[in-house]
């Protein structure tokens, strides 16, 4: 089944991605899974459901084009990923409209989405041509060490829905440069922009094979089923821990290599030096970035005795005055929560901690539908035990915490299972890098509220995940090391 050029007009309408799953260059026709518009819980189009068999297909697929992928200079894999880059930056508008409708977020988050989506093409362009090696002499001097890195070898990319774009391009990118040929699943509820972006791809020039995309509904049997495969080397799986934790044990059959972006906990800590304005501007961004729904989200507010009722008012003042509506409406700051269910678990966070001695100063219960919406608030006086201190939130919502001394701030910020992000703010920069070396995670921001940029490695530590994406590091995660032992 052919479709019609990415370049006709209509590139946002939901129904033109949502035509066929995406193998060896083919789109195979088949409905099945509802595209909610979480703005109004409205039916925006159906993809098709991957069986089994489809999944293997997806995997010969890859397999046929791994070879003329893996042999294909650098030089010209990269191009292909440099005009995939310029495709999603010439469609941007449409790209970002189409994850505005089925993800919920606002045009401005979904628009920022695309420019840092595009941008692992760029980088991982620019990588493609510098896989490293490595050259050395034995300690006794006898000998010599040589170092070469292969692709790994085909790879299952899974992904969430909070960047429907972002999370495939951070993946895809690397393993493309890699030399590794790609199935990709993206989240049932953010399917499109994953087909939409192949059909980009398939534009850029990337043979038929190299990527693959297919959605389904019985996400464990046709995942688990690829990783029986001996052809498939590699997963890379952006999501829950719990999920993560699952597909650790099912890959651990095979031995199949893998990459683990999992959860998060972020603490946001504000110390009595720090310049309060920043901290609140930083504080907007780190909570508010899609709503709340992001790995990377501040989850716990701890701030300094001195500075907190300061900095309760002030983002009390910000947050309500937010104005809250869909996505694709241009005057949207605060979009839908995903899902009836995410609003419903925000709401039992919230109103057991309120249970619990906690005080909202805005927002606080859900909103009216159509739509499922769940306004900004802020609760202070939060007790340490209430479990929003301790689950992730992933909406709108910041809890704030009292805390006295610099030992006291690390405790609490490492009071958790999780270690992806946190926030420091303070003026004083070596207490600010002191604080960051204590906390448990992957990534500090300092006196910042958003860390995230292809050229850094993004990643956690304990339930967090395994592996880095992005930056220098992340090809490395698609790529197997080999070593010659070389006398001459
Ligand atoms: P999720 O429920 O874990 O789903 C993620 C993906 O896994 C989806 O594509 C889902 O498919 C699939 N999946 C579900 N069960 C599976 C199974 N048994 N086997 C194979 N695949 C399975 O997570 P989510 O709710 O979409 O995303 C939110 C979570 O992602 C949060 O915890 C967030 O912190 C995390 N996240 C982490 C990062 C990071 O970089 N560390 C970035 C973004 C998000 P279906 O949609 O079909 O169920």
């Amino acid at each position: 089944m052919t479709l019609d050029s990415p370049r006709t007009a209509g590139f946002a309408e939901p129904a033109l991605h949502a035509q066929g799953l995406y193998i060896g260059g083919d789109w195979l026709p088949g409905g099945g899974i509802p595209v909610v518009d979480p703005s109004t819980g409205e039916v925006l189009a159906e993809t098709p459901d991957a069986s089994i068999g489809d999944a293997m297909r997806a995997v010969d697929a890859a397999e046929a084009a791994a070879a003329g992928w893996a042999a294909m200079p650098p030089r010209a894999r990269a191009e292909i990923l440099r005009r995939w880059f310029v495709l999603m930056t010439e469609h941007a508008e449409d790209l970002a409209r189409l994850i505005s409708l089925e993800n919920g977020k606002a045009l401005p988050d979904a628009r920022g989405e695309v420019a840092y989506a595009a941008e692992f093409f760029r980088w991982y362009a620019e990588e493609a041509v510098r896989v490293p090696g490595e050259f050395r002499h034995t300690p006794s001097g006898a000998h010599h060490i040589l170092v070469d890195h292969d692709p790994i070898g085909i790879a299952v990319l899974i992904t969430p829905w909070n960047f429907p774009a972002a999370m495939a391009t951070r993946k895809i990118g690397p393993a493309l440069a890699a030399g590794c040929t790609v199935i990709l699943k993206p989240a049932s509820e953010t399917p499109l922009t994953a087909y939409a972006m192949a059909r980009l791809g398939a534009e850029a020039g990337v043979p038929p094979g190299v990527v693959n995309v297919l959605t389904t509904t019985q996400p464990g049997a046709v995942v688990n089923a690829m990783l029986a495969d001996p052809r498939v080397r590699k997963l890379s799986f952006t999501g829950s821990t719990g999920v993560g934790r699952t597909l650790l044990a099912e890959a651990a059959k095979t031995v199949v290599s893998c990459s683990m972006e999992l959860g998060g906990n972020a603490p946001f800590l504000v110390f009595d030096d720090a310049d309060l304005e920043a901290a609140l501007d930083g504080a907007m961004i780190a909570k508010m970035r899609n709503a709340g729904e992001a790995c990377t989200a501040a989850n716990r507010f701890y701030v300094q005795s001195g500075i907190h009722d300061a900095f309760v008012a002030g983002l009390t003042r910000r947050m309500a005055a937010l104005r809250i509506g869909p996505g694709t409406a241009a005057e949207t700051q605060v979009g839908p929560m995903i899902t009836a269910k995410a609003v419903a678990k925000i709401d039992r966070l919230v109103s057991q901690a309120v249970a619990r001695g906690a005080r909202v100063t805005t927002g606080g219960t859900p909103l009216p539908g159509p739509g499922y919406f769940y306004p900004p608030t802020v609760l202070e006086n939060v007790p340490l035990e209430a479990e929003i201190a301790h689950e992730e939130i992933f909406g709108p919502v910041a809890p704030v915490y009292r805390f006295e001394t610099e030992a006291e701030a690390i405790r609490l910020a490492n009071d958790t299972e999780y270690g992806l992000a946190a926030y420091v703010y303070s003026r004083d920069l070596a207490r600010a890098l002191r604080v960051g070396k204590g906390i448990e995670s992957g990534m500090v921001a300092i006196n910042r509220g958003l860390m995230s940029d292809p050229a850094a490695p993004f990643g956690g530590v304990k339930q967090s995940g395994l592996g880095r994406e992005g930056g220098v590091t992340g090809i490395l995660e698609f790529l197997e090391p080999k070593y010659f032992a070389v006398q001459f």
